[in-house]
């Protein structure tokens, strides 16, 4: 079953095209313990996919399988036609899939603009060479980057922030410097992991609208790991659910929100 509910422009696209993303009967085990046991489910171009699951679920160590941090013990992960299993994890961003983490990550003593620029840092081409001798091809990518990071300053509403060093910004703010940050390597897919934690009911309905934005107006496909319900289920054109490492439910919001084993994982009955 794949996505029957799905707006926006971008989403004209989804049933045309092949799937930007294809997760392959994917199993990771630590140890003893199975994390996924063959989950399988497609993203298709312009998609916002939401993948949700209770504590322990396995939704981490899947995006952590996407993003290349684990490598999974069998299956196989295709994105755009081709296996990522194959690629080192310091090419993903380059292959066009970008990430941000549960726990913001940014550099505190950096400001928000060079946060933003350190993004796109794996689009540039320049060496320890020509960045030492400030040769012209890194002086071209250097204002290309700072090019992007203005774009993304005033998409993501940040100018007031531009020069502030990150780490005395307000946790919302940080998330969405965060975010500006995954998409300056322009990347095709982007992963949220749980970008709703830590936000009141406010900050949700504003990143409601960016995550949109985000898809409409920069071309990008999202995948976002979340257990904040409302916001997943009015989101998303897509919902997977998995539970103890299976997949239990793929399909729009409303058919995956009324499923019985999804109600079952949640509730601990039908
Ligand atoms: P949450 O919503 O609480 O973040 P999750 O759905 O992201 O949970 P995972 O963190 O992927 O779930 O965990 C899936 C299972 O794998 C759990 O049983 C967890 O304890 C186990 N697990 C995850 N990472 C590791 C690890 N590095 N070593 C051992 N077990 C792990």
């Amino acid at each position: 079953m794949q996505a029957a509910h799905s707006s926006g422009a971008a989403a004209a696209n989804i049933r045309q095209s092949d799937p930007l993303l294809s997760v392959r009967d994917i199993s990771a085990r630590f140890g003893g313990i199975v994390a996924l046991d063959g989950v399988s489910f497609d993203v298709f171009p312009g998609q916002i996919a939401g993948l949700i699951g209770p504590n322990g679920a396995g939704k981490t160590t899947l995006f952590n399988c996407l993003s290349r941090l684990y490598t999974p013990n069998s299956g196989d992960v295709i994105f755009e036609g081709r296996s990522i299993l194959k690629a080192p994890r310091h090419a993903i961003p380059d292959m066009g899939i970008g990430r941000t983490f549960q726990n913001v990550a940014l550099f505190d003593s950096m400001t928000v603009t060079n946060n933003i620029m350190v993004g796109g840092h794996c689009r540039t081409r320049g060496d320890f060479l020509t960045n030492a001798l400030r040769l012209p091809l890194s002086r071209q990518e250097d204002e290309a980057l700072h090019e992007r990071a203005r774009e993304l300053i005033e998409f993501m509403d940040l100018v007031q922030f531009a020069n502030w060093p990150a780490g005395g910004l307000p946790f919302p703010i940080r998330k969405r410097v965060e975010l500006a940050r995954a998409l300056a390597s322009r990347p095709k897919l982007l992963l949220l992991d749980e970008p709703a934690a830590g936000l009141n009911h406010e900050e949700i309905d504003v990143l409601k609208g960016q995550i949109r934005k985000v898809r409409d107006t920069q071309d990008v496909t999202v995948l976002l790991v979340e257990h904040h319900m409302s916001l997943v289920m009015s989101v998303s054109d897509k919902v997977v659910a998995i539970d103890f490492g299976r997949k239990i439910a793929d399909g729009s919001p409303a058919e995956v929100q009324r499923d019985p084993e999804v109600i079952r994982a949640y509730l601990g009955t039908s």
